[in-house]
């Protein structure tokens, strides 16, 4: 635990976390003061002002740069002026997950990776519900690790960015899981997979011996990465899971079959076939999630039990509705090519394609052989549609460009027929026609149920 007893603390960023961990910091006595370059919403404000926190919004004045240390929203860059001057000035920048750890001596399963966390950390808190063990889910999830410290007397259970990640100094899970590693939020990290990889592993830089790190041993960039860990003498045990290999320590498959081993001993634990979720990716994601609970010490059975029980997360081809026998599927949470890849990975029927948005300078050739295998129509829709129509517009046997989610999702049910799916799996961010991703994937199930 640590003491910020009368220390001035300068948060800034007065988004969700920053205020969580503004109120935290106030309660363990600290003198802190919250900084805004934007506009802070009333409701933020009110707790502020309830907690007795003074803040400045529109702007950082003087006032900003008078702090011992600093704590930063997850939404502020390293390479803001105000971070800048702090780092010039040899002084220490901190993220949320960070402070709030100071104040806990409870355990962390903490899960990061380019794509799943949301997934594998609803599905950990599923696991853990059915076991009833006490926990708090947290983390980029919309409760706040800062938010739980002094509610939850259980496990946390922490869903993490690799933003969070890039400024912890003592952060040390008892349980840390990277699900993958693929380029997407590259222009954070200078355009280098090397960096960006190399903030994903620090999730494992404090921890010890007795600690654990569970990863994917299909993938390439972890490989090399967990290489490197293994010249350290201090190295958290590594349990590793795998679709597709036998792997020393960790969960396998072998003929269908989840396997776990450890020391050499295997143990069967249940047909692939029986996951709750389906698709390649989620056989992965719940791999990693049977690790997490086996390092928890909850049985077999219950594991087995919360992974056939649990039914997925909102916008995560999530079924919205069956109409004439074709599925419609919501993945509107696909925001890079690789989810499409997986999303597409997961259906064996043919698939009329909705995709498009903001397009972060997307590669769609990456998709060509799975939409020439499954898709037969692509609708385009949203900013990139053009950029879409010039890489994939051959590809598949029809392709349409709408204007808005309604025109797609009609459009769709034009050529969809009977045992199909319609997939709304976007590639892109959603802001050019939508307040966010969950916004266009409840507008996409308005206009399905329209049908
Ligand atoms: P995150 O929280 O990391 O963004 P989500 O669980 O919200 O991840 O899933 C984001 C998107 O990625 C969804 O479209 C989902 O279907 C897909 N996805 C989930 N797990 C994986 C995985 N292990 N590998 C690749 N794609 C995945």
């Amino acid at each position: 635990m640590k003491d910020v007893q009368g220390q001035h603390i300068v948060v800034i960023g007065a988004a969700r976390s920053g205020i969580a961990a503004a109120l935290l910091l106030a309660k363990k006595g600290a003198d802190v003061f919250v900084s805004d370059y934007g506009q802070i919403s009333d409701q933020a404000k009110q707790k502020l002002e309830q907690a007795g926190i003074s803040y400045e919004e529109n702007g950082h004045t003087d006032r900003t740069k008078s702090a011992d240390f600093v704590v930063l929203s997850p939404g502020v860059p390293t390479e803001a002026p105000i971070i800048q001057y702090y780092l010039n000035e040899g002084k220490s920048v901190y993220s949320e997950i960070e402070a709030a750890s100071w104040f806990t001596d409870q355990k962390i399963f903490a899960v990061t990776g380019s794509n799943g966390k949301t997934t594998v950390a609803n599905w950990l808190d599923h696991v853990w519900n059915t076991a009833d063990r006490d926990h708090a889910l947290a983390g980029n999830i919309g409760v706040a690790f800062s938010d739980e410290i002094d509610r939850n007397t259980g496990d946390f259970l922490l869903e993490v960015s690799s933003f969070q990640l890039d400024h912890i100094k003592d952060f040390k899970p008892a349980v840390s899981m990277i699900l993958n590693i693929t380029p997407d939020h590259l222009n954070r990290y200078q355009d280098s997979l090397e960096l960006y990889a190399a903030a994903k592993f620090r999730i494992t830089e404090n921890q010890t011996k007795e600690d654990r790190f569970i990863f994917n041993y299909d993938d390439p960039i972890i490989q090399k990465h967990v290489e490197q860990l293994k010249q350290i003498q201090t190295a958290p045990q590594l349990w590793a899971f795998s679709n597709e290999n036998e792997v020393p320590q960790g969960a396998f498959v072998r003929d269908d079959y989840i396997i776990f081993k450890f020391n050499d001993k295997e143990e069967p634990l249940m047909p692939t076939e029986e996951l709750g979720l389906r698709g390649r990716h989620n056989l992965s994601n719940g791999l990693a999630t049977a690790l997490a609970a086996r390092a928890a010490e909850i049985k077999n059975e219950i594991i087995r039990e919360s992974l056939k029980t649990f039914t997925g997360v909102e916008h995560r081809l999530e079924l919205a509705r069956e109409v004439d026998g074709v599925k419609y599927i919501n993945d509107s949470k696909a925001t890079n090519v690789n989810a499409v890849w997986f999303a597409l990975d997961s259906f064996n029927v043919p698939v009329t394609l909705i995709l498009g948005g903001r397009d972060k300078g997307n590669d769609y050739s990456e998709l060509e052989d799975q939409i020439r295998e499954k898709v037969h129509t692509i609708i385009a829709i949203g900013e990139s549609k053009d950029r879409v129509e010039a890489q994939l517009g051959k590809v598949a046997p029809n392709f349409v460009k709408v204007e808005t989610m309604g025109g797609a999702v009609r459009a769709a049910q034009k050529v969809a027929k009977k045992g199909e799916i319609v997939l709304l799996s976007p590639a892109c961010a959603s802001f050019d026609m939508f307040d966010s991703y969950e916004h266009r994937g409840k507008i996409f199930k308005d206009e399905v149920n329209k049908l």
